[in-house]
């Protein structure tokens, strides 16, 4: 598909004029984002009509990624991007005198996603279709994604995010797909021929609805879907029926209560909500999901027996594990096949990924909310259980406290992990380590049960939004280096090695570096009336506000700088400006706390004239995809300080290496395969190692108040926090302080402060040799290329799904 520039420019006001009514000189802004979006969509749709005609065709097995989170972001520019249009539409909106970036930002972020998850789905969506592979989304249609977080005083305040206000030009909404899914009631049990059958009575209606996004491959005719479930009372339930009765008020309550199920995200990362909506959420995308799937195969297949050798099912951490519940009931109750012939095929189509060693993050539902809540489905993950318990028995007869360990239901929980382990063919983890824990300890009678199940599968970003669309410069850089084979083949990027200690080269990245820097510069004068300066070293920490993040570590570490360039005004350190962005669930008065922390020293150094403006700290309000895309191709130091063992990958620690800055971190996640590509000499490690931490945990040996006496720096900025130090009206930080002390510092802030302290003042002191940082830099760029989804995607497909490239023709 070649368009000429006439042809974009006619077609663009020709938009305008049909949807608006307007000329290019009568449009607003908003207008011209709608008639450009919808134009971009409009060459997608003829793609995507001819994509879904051809899997329809071609009979080749096709992935479900099941997902509650796809952390999108914003749609436009990534689709120029994957549509080969950016620099045709950037040339356009130029003669018609429109900057492209202005209306690029009137998109609202689809932020339907905590973190970490959900972008990943996302990346995978991207390297899936860019990679020729048939492969969808499914999720929820949140009306709210994430809240929009401002910070007021120093606190974190939390409003609706409204993403949907003004329209969402991406989505088609498809009511003729749409199905029921059944809540609450109960099973009416029936012997028909010597044949148990299951009637669900007196259930509540739900009518899923779903709206589609297509998912564009790059510079390929690839167009896949995200499909979206949307809650809505069903027609025959709300209707003219219950006016007449006058039950007007119930029918209203009615509605309300079943739109509730996708009206909002739930905020938590790392960490599960016990609430009954949020199963109910589960359940709904999970089963409207599988309908469709199951009646779409049913158009192109006659028999059920090749049903996984068609279709793999992919539960993205435990949120859609009701999946495997909810496939059986379909194959029984609707399709009237039995147990042993569902459950071969329900475990031959599911795989599962899990994302978390945290106990605070490992579902498990009481009994009475799943049965009085899903009662069919309850039955059947009783019987699961039964089935499961009396294979234990026969491998381990007498071991009861191994099976009540491993048991589905025990001590009146479902426990999900356990169900998704059991009724899946494949069970990965997210990075060597984490696999590694998973393996060993976490799930270590599933895996001497299941030794073949496991796999590790370490996470990935798409280089595509990461590095060719956030950071223009250096990519045009790159190219001009290396030529244009990384855009298709991301490992190509090691071609950069070879100028790994060219001065020229090292003079345009030093340029483009700093050009990045000078834009987030801009952005923090404009936004936040606050002057950094752009030589100072950018250390960066974004990401979601948590206690195994440890963004209290660093700020210890600026509290000790401060204190140390106090003491000496003459000390010798290279300027630094602090730069913090993330959000704190809600209910998390730690993470809120570590917030208003940040803040508070932030206003206490910036105002400080007798530091010379050697140290800055700055917040970065409501950290999203859009943000991040200013970020990260704007750092120098990427802050990668979780406690050992608790981050199972990471992302967020390779987009900052694809974008040049260089990794201070803990020997955690995919920190350790970034170390192992790049050498030690181009990333800074310090800290316990995971095995020393499972070790405090299991043998104790560690008092978080020794440390306290026996380090003068921490002794001085732990009483900081509660002698005034600090101006916080409410002596708040105290709980800090006390947190640390009485619960003997459940992530080892206080140990590895010394280590790291030593560690950022080796890093201080290799920045000052410009063209040895620079290495540094260009060593992670060009090692970047093996954490690209793309790679991560294709082991994926190969060693798990069994799914094969399908190439679409030109419509
Ligand atoms: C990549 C990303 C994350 C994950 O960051 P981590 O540092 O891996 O926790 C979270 N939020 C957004 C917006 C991201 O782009």
């Amino acid at each position: 598909m070649t368009i000429s520039k006439e042809n974009f420019k006619k077609t663009f006001l020709e938009k305008l004029a049909t949807m608006y009514g307007k000329s290019i000189e009568e449009a607003s802004d908003i207008d011209k984002y709608m008639a450009l979006a919808s134009l971009v969509r409009d060459y997608i749709n003829k793609k995507w009509v001819q994509t879904n005609k051809q899997y329809m065709e071609s009979g080749e097995k096709e992935v479900y990624y099941f997902s509650l989170e796809f952390l999108l972001g914003k749609l436009l520019g990534s689709n120029l991007l994957n549509m080969q249009l950016t620099e045709l539409c950037k040339e356009v909106l130029a003669e018609l005198n429109i900057d492209i970036n202005e209306i690029e930002n009137l998109e609202s972020d689809a932020g339907l996603g905590n973190g970490g998850l959900g972008r990943l789905a996302a990346c995978f969506l991207d390297s899936l279709a860019s990679l020729h592979l048939p492969g969808h989304g499914c999720g929820i249609r949140y009306k709210y994604g994430l809240f929009e977080q401002k910070i007021v005083d120093g606190y974190q305040v939390e409003l609706p995010d409204n993403w949907l206000r003004d329209g969402n030009v991406w989505e088609i909404r498809k009511p003729d797909k749409a199905v029921e899914v059944k809540f609450g009631g109960n099973v009416k049990v029936d012997n028909v021929d010597g044949r148990l059958t299951f009637t669900h009575e007196n259930y509540e209606s739900v009518l899923a609805v779903p709206y589609d996004i297509p998912i564009a491959g790059y510079n390929n005719n690839t167009v896949n879907t995200l499909r979206l479930w949307s809650a809505e009372a069903a027609k025959k339930d709300f209707d003219f029926s219950s006016f007449s009765r006058g039950d007007y008020m119930k029918a209203v309550e009615y509605k309300y209560s079943v739109e509730a199920i996708s009206q909002v995200l739930y905020p938590d990362d790392s960490y599960y909500e016990n609430r009954v909506l949020r199963l109910k959420q589960q359940y709904f995308f999970v089963s409207a999901g599988l309908q469709s799937i199951v009646r779409r195969y049913k158009k192109k297949y006659k028999s059920f027996s090749h049903f996984s050798d068609k279709i793999a099912i992919h539960i993205n951490d435990t949120h859609p594990t009701l999946a495997i519940p909810e496939l059986m009931r379909i194959l029984m109750d609707e399709e009237g096949m039995g147990w042993d012939d569902a459950w071969k095929i329900t475990t031959n189509a599911i795989s599962y990924t899990n994302h978390t060693i945290m106990s605070e993050a490992l579902e498990k539902w009481p009994i009475e909310t799943l049965r009085s809540l899903l009662p069919r489905i309850y039955m059947i993950i009783h019987e699961i259980n039964e089935r499961f318990c009396r294979e234990l028995w026969n491998k381990y007869p007498g071991d009861w406290d191994r099976i009540s360990r491993m048991a589905v239901i025990a001590d009146g929980y479902v426990k999900m992990a356990h169900l998704a382990v059991v009724g899946s063919y494949s069970v990965n983890g997210v990075a060597k380590i984490h696999t590694r824990i998973l393996k060993q300890e976490v799930m270590k009678d599933f895996h001497d049960f299941y030794p073949y199940k496991f796999n590790n599968k370490t996470n990935g970003i798409t280089h595509r939004r990461w590095l060719l669309k956030a950071n223009p410069l250096l990519s045009s850089l790159i190219t001009d280096t290396i030529g244009p084979s990384w855009i298709n083949h991301p490992w190509d990027l090691i071609n950069l090695i070879k100028y790994a200690d060219n001065s020229s080269f090292q003079d345009e990245l030093a340029k483009v570096k700093l050009q990045n820097k000078s834009s987030l510069a801009k952005l923090i004068k404009d936004k936040y009336n606050l002057d950094i300066d752009i030589h100072s070293i950018f250390d960066v920490q974004v990401k979601r506000i948590h206690a195994y993040k440890r963004q209290l570590l660093n700020v210890f570490h600026i509290m000790d700088l401060y204190n140390r360039v106090r003491e000496n005004p003459y000390l010798d350190i290279t300027p630094r400006t602090f730069i913090f962005g993330g959000k704190a669930a809600p209910g998390y008065y730690l993470a809120k706390l570590t917030i208003k922390l940040i803040n508070t020293l932030a206003s206490v150094i910036n105002n400080d004239k007798t530091i010379q403006d050697k140290i800055k700290v700055v917040f970065l309000e409501n950290y999203s995809v859009s943000l991040a895309e200013m970020v990260f191709p704007a750092s120098d130091v990427s802050e990668q300080i979780s406690t050992a063992s608790k981050e199972a990958s990471g992302t967020g620690n390779m987009k900052f290496m694809m974008n040049g800055a260089v990794t201070i971190g803990t020997l955690d996640g995919a920190n350790i395969e970034i170390k192992d590509e790049v050498g030690n000499d181009n990333i800074f490690i310090f800290g316990l190692t995971a095995d020393e931490v499972l070790n405090f945990y299991h043998y104790g040996g560690y008092n978080a108040w020794d440390i306290y006496n026996s380090d003068s720096r921490v002794k001085t900025i732990l009483n900081q926090l509660i002698n005034g130090f600090l101006p916080n009206a409410n002596d708040e930080f105290k709980n800090i302080f006390n947190y640390l002390l009485y619960n003997n510092d459940e992530f080892f802030v206080l140990k590895d402060f010394s280590a790291y302290v030593d560690t950022q003042n080796r890093l201080d002191h290799r920045f000052r040799n410009k063209s040895k940082w620079l290495t540094m830099g260009v060593h992670n760029i060009a090692h970047s290329g093996k954490f690209s989804s793309d790679g991560t995607i294709n082991e994926y497909a190969v060693g798990i799904w069994k799914i094969k490239p399908v190439f679409i023709s030109e419509e």
